[in-house]
Formats: C-alpha cells, sequence, structure tokens
C-alpha cells in the first residue's frame, strides 16, 4: 500500500490513524456485531456514537452551554439557504461581506430571501485582501452579519474576528473550523461542510446561539429548521450515520494531536514554512496580500506557466496530488488542513525547490 500526499481542497486527507480504526471496526463495532453502517441510528450504540461526538467537538471548541451543536445535510451550500431561512426572523436586510467566490455564492443565494447589504467587498484588490474593518457599511436593522473567515479558492484568511457589536455574527467556516482555536461566544452561528477538517462529505455541523432560533420562515423545509433539529438531537429524519461516526474519530484524533491549540501550532508552522519556500524562490509566487493568507489553502503560480503540466506531472510520480488550482484561478494550490502531515508539506517544497533548480 502507499498512500499519497493528497492536496485537495476538498474532499481531502483524513488523518491515517482514523482510517485505520475505521477500518479495524469495519464488521463489529465494539462487540456490537455490526458496521456502524448497519446500525439504527435510533439504538443505544449510535446514540452513544453521536452524543460521544458532540461532546468531544463541544469540549474541542469549547462551545458554551447556550449554544445548539447540529449535524445536519445539504452541505455548507445547503446552509447558505437556512441561515437566512432561521435567521432573518422577520427582518428583511442581512449584511455579507463580499471576499471571494464563496462570499459571493452566499449572497446570491440570500438574495432569495431578503435585501443583501454588501457591507464591504475585497474586489477592488481582486479579492487578494479583505477590506478594513474600518471601511465596513454596517446596516442598522441587519438580521445578522455573514462573512467567510477562509476563501477555499483564493486563499484570503481572516486572522481576527471581526468586531460587529450587537449584530449576530455569522460565519461559513467551512475551510477553517478546528484548524485552530476561536471563540465561540463571539458568533451568533458558526457552519461548516465536513469535508475537509471534520470528515467525510455529507455532515454539515452548524453552531448556534439558542436565542437565535426558533423563529424560522414559515415555509423553512422542517430539515433545516435549527429548533426543531435542535429539539430532535439532529435526528428529524435519519442522520448520515458513517460520516457522524467518522467525524467522532476525528475529534478524537484532534484531542490526542492537543486540540486546537496543538492542531494551530502544527498548522501555522505548515503554511508559514511552505509560504517562505513560495516568497524566497523567484519562480513561485502568492499574489495574496501576506497578513491574510490562509493556512489552509496556498495558492502559487509559476513564473512560466508553460509548465505547470510538467509540474503537476513530476509532483504526481512522486506521490504528491491534487495540486491543480481551482479551475477559476489556474496555477496551484495546495491545501494543508489538518490532517496533512508536516512532512508532506517538507516534500512538497523540497520537491518544488528541485523542480525550480531544473526549470528555472
Ligand atoms: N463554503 C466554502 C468556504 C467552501 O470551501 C465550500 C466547499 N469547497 C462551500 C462553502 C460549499 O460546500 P458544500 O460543497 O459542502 O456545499
Amino acid at each position: 500500500m502507499s498512500r499519497v500526499y493528497n492536496f485537495s481542497a476538498g474532499p481531502a486527507m483524513l488523518p491515517e490513524e482514523v482510517l485505520r480504526q475505521a477500518r479495524d471496526e469495519m464488521l463489529d463495532w465494539q462487540g456490537s456485531g455490526m458496521c456502524v453502517m448497519e446500525m439504527s441510528h435510533r439504538g443505544k450504540e449510535f446514540v452513544s456514537i453521536a452524543e460521544r461526538a458532540e461532546a468531544d467537538l463541544r469540549e474541542l471548541m469549547n462551545i458554551p452551554d447556550n449554544y445548539k451543536v447540529l449535524f445536519l445535510q445539504g452541505g455548507a451550500t445547503g446552509m447558505f439557504s437556512a441561515v437566512p431561512l432561521n435567521l432573518l426572523r422577520g427582518r428583511t436586510r442581512a449584511d455579507y461581506v463580499n471576499t471571494g467566490a464563496w462570499s459571493k455564492k452566499a449572497i446570491a443565494e440570500a438574495g432569495k430571501y431578503c435585501q443583501v447589504n454588501v457591507a464591504a467587498s475585497g474586489e477592488a484588490s481582486q479579492f487578494m485582501s479583505i477590506p478594513p474593518r474600518s471601511a465596513w457599511q454596517l446596516s442598522d436593522d441587519a438580521a445578522y452579519l455573514h462573512y467567510t473567515p477562509n476563501e477555499t479558492i483564493s486563499g484570503v484568511e481572516f486572522h481576527q474576528v471581526p468586531e460587529v457589536g450587537e449584530t449576530p455574527l455569522v460565519a461559513d467556516m467551512s475551510s477553517t473550523i478546528l484548524s485552530r482555536p476561536v471563540d465561540v461566544s463571539r458568533f451568533g452561528l458558526i457552519y461548516a461542510g465536513a469535508q475537509k477538517n471534520i470528515g467525510p462529505a455529507g455532515i454539515t455541523v452548524v453552531i448556534v446561539r439558542e436565542d437565535l432560533i426558533g423563529e424560522a420562515r414559515a415555509d423553512t423545509p422542517m430539515v433545516w429548521d435549527f429548533a426543531k433539529q435542535a429539539e430532535a438531537d439532529s435526528m428529524l429524519n435519519t442522520p448520515p450515520t458513517y460520516g457522524l461516526y467518522l467525524a467522532g474519530l476525528v475529534f478524537q484524533w484532534l484531542k490526542r494531536q492537543g486540540g486546537l491549540e496543538g492542531m494551530a501550532e502544527i498548522n501555522r508552522r505548515k503554511a508559514e514554512k511552505l509560504y517562505r519556500a513560495i516568497d524566497d524562490s523567484d519562480f513561485y509566487s502568492n499574489p495574496v496580500d501576506p497578513d491574510c493568507r490562509s493556512w489552509m489553502n496556498v495558492p502559487f503560480v509559476l513564473a512560466k506557466p508553460a509548465l505547470d503540466a510538467t509540474f503537476l506531472e513530476e509532483a504526481k510520480r512522486q506521490g504528491l496530488t491534487t495540486l491543480k488550482g481551482h479551475r477559476s484561478v489556474g496555477g496551484m494550490r495546495a491545501s494543508i488542513y489538518n490532517a496533512m502531515p508536516e512532512a508532506g508539506v517538507d516534500k512538497l517544497i523540497d520537491f518544488m525547490r528541485d523542480f525550480e533548480q531544473r526549470n528555472a
């Protein structure tokens, strides 16, 4: 068996220990005689798996008691609709910060349900920087302010949580959740698709302050009504049971890495060495404002784009895969989520130096 270092933006690598444990428990989960996939979601075995996953996530993120944790379906894209449906609470306006491709999709979807005020936009810098908080134009009557802490495609990340006063702050944390500690109490709602730092695709985590739910629009699909799902412990209907089990194994793995403080230290180191390698070279470049470069997604371009295909091919031969940049921006993108070992980043840097020497 030879596993590769997979730099995919998502679905992305999972920790090998987690995959091995899942393999070992595949046919008989802890003496139950069943695979987790075969269990009733209402049976005591699966209920214990779901409860432990929630408890571990609460511990990892230090989630206050007045927040509900939901495991839903529909991906982050589903939440682009579910957030306005649940959080408008009779209001007609919401503020959105536009920092790139994923913000834009959230804005377009919210526009079906309310007036969107784009409070700030990174467009003037081609989304290579984040507009300073002092330039944001917030509305007086916004139901919430939505932003995207990490733009997965352009590799632009907020390194601080913006201050927005009393307005509930909503964050699409799909590509940065669990990469470092965050103060959950600063947020009204956090959501994330699972397929980067949580587990396999299919689960969407929602963390929401209790007082914000219970006033969903009457036509909200019941599976996306946060209050109804909270009441049903996210089991209003059959949840993605196996995905939730794997997410639970990832949470246990994260605890073994020293929790989010431990993970942040590793992530910072991985990102810093990769950016340093890019900045130290005349052959590779990254156009993002150094103050908001992502720890998770590192796009870069070659000085000779004609060599892109050769670069990708040679990298792949060395077990460094899925480095091709998003189709909308071209070049390369190395996604280095929690499960990418530091050795994978080291190997990528060595390969990049060697490739440069042979081709510059
Ligand atoms: N938001 C962000 C920041 C993302 O990176 C992605 C997926 N790449 C999405 C939303 C969409 O997620 P999903 O495919 O789970 O709907």
